[in-house]
């Protein structure tokens, strides 16, 4: 059921942020999400200020049968933050961040992007462990684990929420922490946007002032297979100051790169050392050393200026399809096969992208919270990325058999990586043991599954 404009009156009259109809002004502006893919066309939108709003719209969806869609940053590859016919719950107007240095805390509203909480923190030479590209949302990266640069020291921004305020299903405000809900925060730190709409996270901050040495270091795609095999051993001895990922893509035109590079495949060797940078550098060397170096853009950079590197080569618009998992190990089957898929890419926006996860990460038990694979050492992202729809069927094809053909390496995947490919795959983002606790804990919050635009994880027994 669409409302019509009569029957959003009563919504108006208490929404602080704006209620949008097809139709009027900016409805067509914020509906739009990240995937390019998606065109959804929600029955109303609520741009919600502050809980009290988010309360209210929830509790009108109920009454109106509302299918509910939370938009946080709109980033999710699988296109949950709209739908069609239902009610959008937008935060983006909630971007509020209040920082306490005293105890290295902030206080985050839901709708925030990364790059507004790192500004904040920023100040204070604070940062949240979160991800790497500035316009994510803090919301849905939250809710499913959040991994970046400093994970490997600092854990996963899951394993830095101290607590969330929440909207529950029936449109109650209510406060999980270790001490207050304990289920429900042990849920919300995994298991995705199931459980209620976070209005707001409190997290631990690291200290990391404001800047760090930080880049790339680039290589031919032709020396890639003797280049992971050393690399797949080096980044294991790496403290967890240290944290080196693997990128094949083409190469934007970087100053630091040789021209003749620019547009073709390399692998980017991206590493961030939290420290002295003459020790960074020197653990970078062997690096350097190993086979050619064809570009080189290691150096001290300003946080907030690395956390928007690369905002601009996975910008809103663009048709993405993303298949994922978690690497057991790199083995030269694997990396032959990642190599021969890499040589193919459909596109030249596609990425293969290897982030080396192990570290504070891995010494969280399974089940401490809902984010629950944590001892595999490598993540593989196929990113498909292309402009064309008549080019849909050719990029969606070589993501699936890439991902087909890498299964046999992988176990388990990150939630947030995961494109609409069903129950199954949800599963797999868990432990048996996990998954059956989320479904309790689904039972208790949501039994009607009203926040069902998402990885969804269904109330037990339904
Ligand atoms: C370009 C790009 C880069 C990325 N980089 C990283 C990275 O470095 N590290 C990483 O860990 N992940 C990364 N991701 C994945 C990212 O974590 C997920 O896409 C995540 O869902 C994005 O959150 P969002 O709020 O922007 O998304 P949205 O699409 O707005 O939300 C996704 C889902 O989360 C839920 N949700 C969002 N906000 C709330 C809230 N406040 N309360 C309740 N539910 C909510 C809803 O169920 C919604 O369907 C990246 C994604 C993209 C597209």
């Amino acid at each position: 059921m669409i409302p019509n404009v009569e029957n959003t009156s009563d919504l108006r009259s208490v929404i602080h942020g704006n209620v949008i109809l097809p139709g009027e002004g900016s409805y067509d502006e914020t509906r739009k999400i990240w995937n390019g893919m998606f065109d959804k066309k929600p029955g109303v939108i609520v741009q919600c200020k502050g809980k009290e709003d988010v309360v209210h719209a929830v509790k009108f969806a109920n009454k109106n049968k509302l299918l509910i869609a939370v938009k946080g940053g709109g980033h999710n590859s699988a296109g949950t933050a709209s739908c069609d016919n239902g009610m959008m719950i937008d935060l983006g107007l909630m971007q509020d961040v209040e920082v306490e240095p005293e105890n290295n805390t902030a206080r985050v509203e839901g709708g925030c992007l990364l790059g507004t909480v790192d500004k904040a923190t920023q100040e204070h030479g604070l940062a949240v462990s979160s991800g790497i590209i500035s316009h994510t949302g803090v919301g849905g990266l939250t809710l499913g684990g959040g991994m970046g640069w400093i994970s490997r020291k600092h854990g996963f921004s899951v394993d830095n929420l101290l607590s969330a305020e929440v909207v529950t299903a029936s449109g109650e405000i209510v406060y999980a922490s270790k001490d207050d809900n304990p289920e429900l925060f042990w849920a919300l730190r995994g298991g995705g946007g199931n459980f209620g709409i976070v209005t707001r996270f409190e997290y631990q901050c690291a200290e990391i002032g404001t800047e760090v040495y930080s880049g790339p270091v680039i290589k031919r795609f032709e020396d890639a297979k003797e280049y992971i095999r050393f690399h797949r051993e080096y980044v294991k001895t790496m403290p967890d100051e240290m944290t080196i990922w693997m990128v094949i893509r083409h190469a934007p035109p970087f100053p630091f790169l040789q021209e003749e590079y620019h547009g073709k495949l390399v692998v980017l060797i991206p590493c961030v050392y939290l420290g002295d940078p003459e020790k960074g550098k020197e653990l970078m060397q062997p690096i350097r050393d190993f086979g050619e170096t064809i570009g080189d853009g290691t150096a001290m950079h300003p946080w907030v200026g690395w956390q928007s590197a690369f905002d601009g080569l996975v910008d809103h618009g663009a048709r993405n399809y993303w298949k994922s998992h978690h690497l057991k190990n790199l083995s030269d089957e694997c990396i032959d096969v990642i190599t021969d898929y890499a040589a193919k890419m459909p596109s030249n926006e596609c990425e293969v992208f290897v982030p080396h996860m192990e570290g504070a990460p891995s010494r969280v038990g399974s089940g401490d919270t809902a984010f629950s694979h944590r001892s595999t050492p490598f993540v593989m992202n196929i990113h498909t990325r292309w402009r064309e729809s008549s080019d849909d069927e050719k990029c969606m094809k070589w993501a699936r058999d890439f991902f087909a053909d890498t299964k046999a390496f992988s176990k388990g995947v990150y939630v947030n990586f995961i494109s609409d490919e069903g129950e199954n795959r949800t599963k797999e983002a868990y432990t048996p043991e996990v998954w059956d606790r989320l479904g309790k804990v689904k039972s208790d919050w949501d039994p009607l599954n009203i926040f069902r635009m998402n990885q969804n994880i269904k109330p037990n027994g339904s």
